[in-house]
């Protein structure tokens, strides 16, 4: 059963596979303008507290949703935006790790590498043949990621790498500490392996998750697609603008 979403709610986003359905690369997802609508609506009737927790980048992010601009976590926690606009980065990828990325990226046709500076997404979904590759020259570079202290993550079609310690998890904790998240009953959406992060820190934040597409342990409700996301959110805006 979802939670009723109030005025003490805070509402936590992740964007693709989430809100938004999964397309062959990064930049061919489609933003439903309802959708902006929506969520503009939301984040008014919540006094800003509604972030996107998402693997994109900041400016990926600001670009999907333009004008829309609230609090969001990027790069998987690497970027964290406060609800007044600040921005606080981790350390950017060494270029030890940022080479290695480049080379598997031109090893074959389709595979495509996003430079997030703070972040690398390696996407195979173009090429889903290069995997049983990229698998085995990641593993053979364990060493060179711990020396960088780096951490690799695998999810949906795409190789995640970013700085040890940062995870939308301790994202997530430090975003709750701030205003006008403080305090607040937390709801997190999410779908894919990294949101797994955001699920372990929630108990102790009191907060809730949803997943979509497939059960998350924990999870409150399980969403079939996207589109019933975006469905419960038309709804929720509606509703808020009545109130
Ligand atoms: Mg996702």
């Amino acid at each position: 059963m979802m939670p009723p979403v109030n005025r003490n709610t805070a509402l936590l986003l992740d964007i693709d596979g989430t809100l938004l359905d999964m397309a062959p690369s990064p930049e061919r997802v489609v933003v439903p303008h309802t959708l902006i609508r929506a969520l503009e609506r939301i984040a008014l009737d919540l006094s800003g507290a509604l972030a996107f927790v998402s693997g994109r980048s900041l400016a990926s992010i600001d670009r999907l949703f333009a004008p829309f601009r609230p609090a969001a976590i990027g790069a998987h926690g690497a970027e964290i935006r406060g609800a007044t606009g600040r921005v606080v980065r981790a350390r950017p990828i060494p270029p030890r790790v940022r080479a290695l990325f480049a080379q598997l990226a031109a090893s074959t046709p389709g595979l495509l590498l996003e430079d997030k500076a703070v972040g690398l997404a390696l996407h195979y979904r173009a090429a889903p043949q290069a995997w049983p590759m990229l698998k085995t020259a990641i593993e053979k570079n364990a060493g060179l990621f711990a020396d960088e202290d780096i951490h690799v993550q695998f999810g949906k079609a795409v190789i995640d790498a970013r700085p040890f310690g940062v995870d939308k998890g301790t994202a997530v904790q430090r975003l709750a500490r701030q205003q006008p998240f403080a305090g607040r009953a937390i709801l997190f959406g999410g779908d894919d392996t990294t949101d797994l992060d955001v699920f372990r820190v929630l108990p102790g934040l009191g907060g809730q998750g949803f997943s979509v597409g497939r059960r998350f342990p924990g999870a409150v409700h399980v969403f079939p697609s996207p589109r019933q996301v975006r469905q419960w959110l038309i709804g929720l805006a509606h509703a808020g603008r009545s109130r």
